[in-house]
């Protein structure tokens, strides 16, 4: 499906949970955030259905986010369901890799093709800070299960402040290639204030060539990261807000109010 400005949508990414295992500084505060309610989260086959539909519109990819997704019980079934799902030709996710060493193999069996794991630093000081507490070793534990688990590409996000050339982004550029990894650096971004930028060897936060929506846990399509549009599929039914989100996105990017990036997935 092309939306007004000839773009091909083909890509959705879905937030399957607002939940979170690690609390990284700049996305989820340790305190003075909401949850969402467990009733307010889109069960499994409503999620499904939204794939679907997406399918016979034109969405060929699809990535699985959070807040964590690992941390939603049996999100191995989803998979399942979403690998079911005639059309979807991409289905990968985005981990902060804690849980990745339990899960790696059972996904891979479900279906998931491939997985992105964040990975900011290699200090473990630095990323138990970072994280409010985590432990560096389980994430590359959970990386080299992945890889065994034929999860490949395996590529690492790397958030950085302004530039690539920070110490830490080094440090996790040289381990991806010294391990065979691409790693994608993320610009830290702000909602409210309308400031992103184009992800260093990836495709987001590209406006003119933008191929995606997103699917909030709680039922929101939304066309655009930094917009406050939005439609829900529990009000709409998924096709209807599917179709209102491709033909109302916006050219570009200007700034989200209602949202944070654990409750959209980034
Ligand atoms: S800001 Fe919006 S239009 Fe631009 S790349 Fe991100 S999602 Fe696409």
């Amino acid at each position: 499906m092309l939306d007004r400005y000839n773009r091909k949508i083909n890509y959705l990414r879905i937030s399957v949970t607002d939940r979170c295992n690690l609390r990284c500084s700049y996305c989820m505060p340790c305190e003075d955030f909401v949850m969402l309610d467990h009733s307010e989260i889109l069960r499994f086959d409503e999620i499904v259905e939204v794939v679907r539909r997406g399918a016979d519109m034109g969405i060929t990819k699809v990535r699985l986010t959070g807040g964590e997704p690992l941390v939603r019980s049996d999100v191995t079934e989803l998979v399942a369901m979403i690998a079911a799902v005639g059309g979807i030709s991409d289905l990968a996710m985005t981990s902060n890799g804690v849980l990745m060493e339990k899960f790696a193999l059972p996904l891979a069996q479900a279906g998931l093709m491939r997985i992105n794991i964040s990975l900011d630093t290699l200090d473990p000081a630095k990323f138990r800070r970072l994280t409010a507490g985590g432990d560096i070793n389980r994430v590359l534990r959970g990386i080299e299960a992945a890889r065994k688990a034929g999860l490949e590409p395996v590529k690492l996000n790397c958030v950085i402040k302004s530039s690539s050339l920070e110490p830490d982004a080094v440090a996790v550029k040289n381990f991806g290639r010294e391990n065979g990894m691409e790693v994608r650096f993320i610009h830290q971004m702000d909602l409210g204030g309308g400031e992103f930028s184009i992800v260093e060897g990836g495709e987001g936060g590209d406006c003119e060539r933008c191929n995606r929506l997103r699917l909030t846990a709680d039922g929101n399509v939304k066309p655009c990261l930094f917009s406050d549009l939005a439609w829900n599929v529990r009000q709409l039914g998924a096709e209807r807000a599917l179709k209102s989100a491709v033909n109302c996105k916006p050219r570009c990017g200007t700034t989200c109010n209602h949202n944070q990036f654990y409750n959209i997935g980034g």
